[in-house]
């Protein structure tokens, strides 16, 4: 069994105005499939690795074999960050529910959780991406630099923005922030709650 692009679950357009139609086509069509496509070249030197999903590769990289362990890292991270990406993507979503309730515990209130996320993503220098995640089961804000996943290091991410440009920049040219506050818009809360219960039983 070979590692397959996850579909959108939705029209390219369907976050418009917030992300554009033809980013979300390139972005999932051509950056996402070439992930999960070298995942697999990757993984077919290896093929006893088929048998594990792929966030079990990523969680353990130590276990991968020197030769292909770059590939499975960078590779590996782009087909599960984009995986976990585009589910958590969704207009009109109320923020609500006990990942909510817990953020606005952690970080004082939305507001302050969301520009506290959005410094994160901001100064990520490079391509990466900006996470809330839970380590030890306390909720935290990282960046990753390039497609690393908080899976590496033990954590469970929650929730996630793609800062690589090819994310953003057709749309937004060099105004980054515009792009993350847009991103405020279509946060699927419902599906940020769904991974907090299944990371906390809560
Ligand atoms: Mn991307």
């Amino acid at each position: 069994m070979t590692y397959e692009t996850s579909t959108l679950g939705y029209d390219y357009d369907a976050l418009e105005p917030h992300i554009d139609a033809q980013t979300m086509q390139i972005h999932h069509d051509k950056h996402h499939a070439a992930y999960t496509k070298k995942l697999n070249a990757a993984v077919e030197k290896h093929p006893e690795l088929f048998e594990k999903k792929a966030e079990e590769l990523i969680a353990d990289l130590d276990a991968i074999p020197e030769n292909i362990r770059t590939a499975v890292r960078n590779n590996g991270g782009g087909h599960v960050n984009h995986a976990f990406f585009w589910p958590l993507l969704k207009k009109d979503v109320a923020a609500k529910g006990p990942a909510v309730e817990k953020i606005k515990g952690r970080f004082g209130s939305l507001e302050e959780f969301k520009e506290t996320f959005a410094q994160a993503a901001a100064t990520r220098f490079g391509s990466g991406w900006a996470w809330l995640v839970l380590d030890d089961g306390k909720l935290e804000i990282m960046s990753t630099p390039n497609q690393d996943n908080p899976l590496s290091e033990g954590k469970v991410p929650l929730l996630a923005l793609d800062m690589w440009e090819h994310s953003w920049y057709l749309k937004w040219k060099f105004d980054k922030a515009s792009y993350i506050k847009a991103f405020w818009n279509v946060v699927n809360w419902e599906q940020v709650n769904e991974h907090y219960k299944a990371a906390t039983g809560e």
